[in-house]
């Protein structure tokens, strides 16, 4: 009965699943229990792409699962009661009779009905990039994986006279697939760009030399992925055209950061390139650490 259950919503959702011997089948995506739902709205409201939706046919609320990146959001972000399902249903029958509402505060599942699962590879992916709370296995960095320019006094990763480039795919609320972002990648590799070693989006290409992303997660849907890349200033311009012509093709936003290292009045070539360009510059956040340097880089004019 559980199995057929199982199926029946496989289906309906299109959701992958995995077989793991001897005949045991795993969901693989966040479920929400048909079962002890009670069609509050309540996660609804808290799912950051809209994955969620009350469903008029069935009164309970069903999780889209392309949609649905596994960030969690939904399961933590509330706090859950134990109240009997059957119960609220009831009362919230009896209440409506009377055109009066019975419903839980907003910040509650009153019945403990969303349900996580264990995700299988490729689904896994999907919460690597989009739940803060777990950190990359390839970088040990939780979040979008990668501490990007931002301890850049200590890891020296855009040198002096190099420009580096974030270029972040989706959003809250506009989520991208990986698809999308190997599209971008791959126009970059073929014009001779390397990407950052210490970034999880490297690690899935299947050689960084093409960009091209691995064919089995194409089309696993993230909250955000960051990919880095490192030039010179006089590529500058190019490197924003190549992206600006690939995101045209692609369904998801894309915003870039591009950093170098200041001079020693503090001053930089970056502004007046950025200027030609008709891009706005402001002068970005540093983030001072207590952090020892990992890579020692000499001082320009220290001898
Ligand atoms: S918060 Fe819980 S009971 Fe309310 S709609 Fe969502 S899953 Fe159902
Ligand atoms: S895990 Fe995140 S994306 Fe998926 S349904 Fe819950 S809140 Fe929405």
């Amino acid at each position: 009965m559980l199995l057929e259950h199982v199926f029946s919503e496989m289906v309906i959702a299109g959701a992958g699943w995995t077989q793991e011997p001897p005949h045991r089948y795993i969901l693989v995506y966040m479920k929400i229990s048909l079962d002890r739902c009670v069609a509050c709205g309540n996660c609804v409201a808290i799912c950051p792409v809209g994955a969620i939706d009350i469903d008029p046919v069935i009164n309970r609320a069903t999780v889209d699962q392309d949609r649905c990146v596994e960030c969690f959001a939904c399961y933590r972000g509330l706090s859950t009661e134990h109240l009997n399902p059957t119960l609220v249903r009831s009362i919230r029958k009896v209440f409506s009779w009377f055109r009066l509402r019975f419903d839980p505060e907003p910040d509650v599942c009153p019945t403990d009905a969303i349900e996580p699962q264990d995700l299988a590879w490729p689904r896994i992916v999907r919460r690597a990039f989009s739940d803060p709370l777990v950190p990359h296995e390839s970088t040990g960095i939780h979040g979008r994986g990668t501490e990007e320019v931002k301890t850049n006094d200590v890891t020296h990763r855009v040198g002096e006279g190099e420009v580096g480039f974030t270029i972040e795919f989706g959003r809250p609320s506009v989520s991208a697939s990986f698809r999308d972002i190997s599209g971008v990648t791959e126009t970059l590799a073929a014009a001779g760009i390397a990407f950052e070693a210490n970034n999880p989006v490297t690690h899935l290409m299947d050689d960084p030399s093409t960009g091209k992303i691995r064919e089995d997660i194409l089309d696993e849907r993230v909250l955000s992925a960051i990919v880095e890349v490192k030039t010179t200033m006089e590529r500058v311009p190019e490197i924003l055209r190549i992206v600006r012509e690939a995101a045209e093709n692609i369904e998801t936003i894309i915003a870039i950061g591009v950093s170098t290292r200041c001079d020693a009045e503090g001053g930089s070539a970056l502004e007046s390139v950025l200027h030609d360009e008709g891009v706005p510059f402001w002068r970005g956040k540093t983030n001072l650490g207590l952090g020892r340097a990992s890579q020692v880089e000499p001082v320009a004019g220290s001898g």
